[in-house]
């Protein structure tokens, strides 16, 4: 078999069979079949798409290509949550400790940012000396001893996502539903997580642009989950405008923190409660979602929730210091408020253009391996339904270079919309697929 056939044979539309999946994903993955080899190939699968047969072999082809985790000896159930990628999304940094204080183990494996979209492993990194690389021995004993880790993917552990999605993120090739599919799920499964909760977005910031498409790719993932035996729920949430206030890496870990001391934005807040008491529920702590969230707001009041926020960053090297004092995380040096160049109501804040803004400072990569600048990214202060005087601050950039900063306010202000009229924010939930 030649790779470039099967690379052609997807870009004419065909459909490729187990075998080809495998020769190609597996030689991708032993160094093999070279970057941009896979590179066209992943652009052939964006244009062609896939079966639903391929999309499973596809998965199961990357699960496999490292150790498969089996948790049964640690806990009878564990529980993880993955989004498909959005802008401000730090539900994770929140709902880990939060339901793990519950009884609950979570053991997860994140990604990085993708597109212009932000990555929880890059989040978690800007808290000095916190790390993700673990071997699977240390993954089981991290889980063991505080019922939480979070960890990327290693040599060990769906090695073939870990390189395909790095190349995906500086290729153009994240928006396609087997991609995004197989690359959540190989992911979920190698992991070992029995219980899977997957926050889809939907809208200007998602991958998956309307409701229709989210549920498809919401619907493709729990069918796949469900074929290898696992529970899944998926939530399909709304990504029009970003999550919270605060976007870029640092930035997000100081509202995550927040948020665990009961001062964090509403509308990020609100979701946290959601999708935590789903990862209860999936995980047999409560019977209802709405008990869920009477434990949850109990943990949070009682401060227990950050206890074992600070727990999990110490397990994982991080210096719990930054949650009494949050200016020991990366600072940028440029701090700038964007004014409103009119009056009105906030009537559209588009989150790929924040997204695509952020990443423009420096918090996302634009080649493979680049460095990314944790401290950088904006912080909102206007968002949809808000009302805006001319000349009131709509967002604060927070920047490490001058020619950066300039060329980020013209994108910033093209993320707004105002309107005369009073305006409706969008609903956050749109619907749960139990
Ligand atoms: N999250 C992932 O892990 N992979 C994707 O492709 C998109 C979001």
């Amino acid at each position: 078999m030649r790779a470039v056939d099967v690379i052609e044979k997807k870009r004419q539309g065909g459909e490729l069979t187990r075998e080809e999946i495998e020769f190609f994903v597996l030689g991708y993955t032993r160094g093999d079949v070279p970057d941009y080899q896979m590179a066209a190939w992943l652009m052939a699968v964006v244009w062609r798409g896939m079966s639903e047969r391929e999309t499973v072999d596809l998965t199961m082809t990357m699960a496999r290509s490292g150790d498969m985790l089996d948790l049964s000896p640690i806990a009878p159930l564990v529980v993880d949550k993955h989004s498909t990628g959005g802008v401000g999304d730090k539900t994770t940094l929140v709902i880990a400790p939060w339901v793990a204080c519950l009884g609950l183990p979570v053991g997860k494996m994140s990604g990085r940012g993708l597109g212009f979209s932000g990555g929880t492993l890059d989040k978690l990194e800007s808290i000095p000396g916190f790390s993700v690389n673990f071997s699977e021995a240390q993954f089981m004993q991290l889980l063991k001893q505080h019922g939480i880790v979070v960890a990327g993917q290693s040599a060990d552990l769906a090695p073939a996502d870990g390189k395909m999605y790095a190349l995906r993120d500086v290729t153009a090739t994240v928006e396609s539903l087997p991609l995004i599919a197989s690359s959540v799920m190989s992911k979920k499964i190698a992991a070992g997580a029995n219980a899977i909760v997957l926050d889809v977005k939907t809208g200007a910031g998602a991958f998956m642009k309307t409701e229709a498409e989210a549920v498809a790719l919401a619907e493709t993932m729990v069918r796949i989950g469900r074929g290898v035996d696992r529970r899944v729920t998926a939530v399909i949430s709304d990504m029009e405008q970003p999550l919270g206030d605060a976007v870029g890496n640092a930035l997000e870990v100081a509202e995550a923190i927040a948020t665990l001391q009961g001062h964090g934005p509403q509308d990020f807040l609100e979701h946290c409660l959601v999708v935590a008491a789903e990862m209860l529920l999936l995980g047999g702590k409560c019977v209802s979602a709405q008990e869920g969230r009477a434990m949850l707001e109990q943990a949070m009041t009682s401060g227990l929730a950050l206890r074992k926020f600070e727990e999990w960053i110490q397990a994982q090297g991080g210096d719990t210091r930054v949650v009494r004092e949050p200016r020991l995380l990366p600072q940028a040096r440029l701090v700038a408020p964007l004014e409103s160049p009119q009056a009105g109501y906030i009537e559209a804040l588009n989150a790929m253009h924040v997204g695509v803004a952020t990443v423009g400072l420096g918090a996302g990569r634009a080649k493979k391996g680049d460095p990314i600048d944790h401290a950088v990214g904006v912080v909102l202060h206007k968002k949809v339904g808000d009302h805006v005087a001319k000349g009131e601050p709509l967002l604060t950039i927070h920047a490490n270079d001058e020619r950066l900063l300039a060329e980020a306010r013209p994108m910033l202000l093209a993320a707004y919309r105002w309107s005369a009229a009073a305006v409706t924010p969008p609903p956050l939930i749109r619907r749960i697929i139990r």
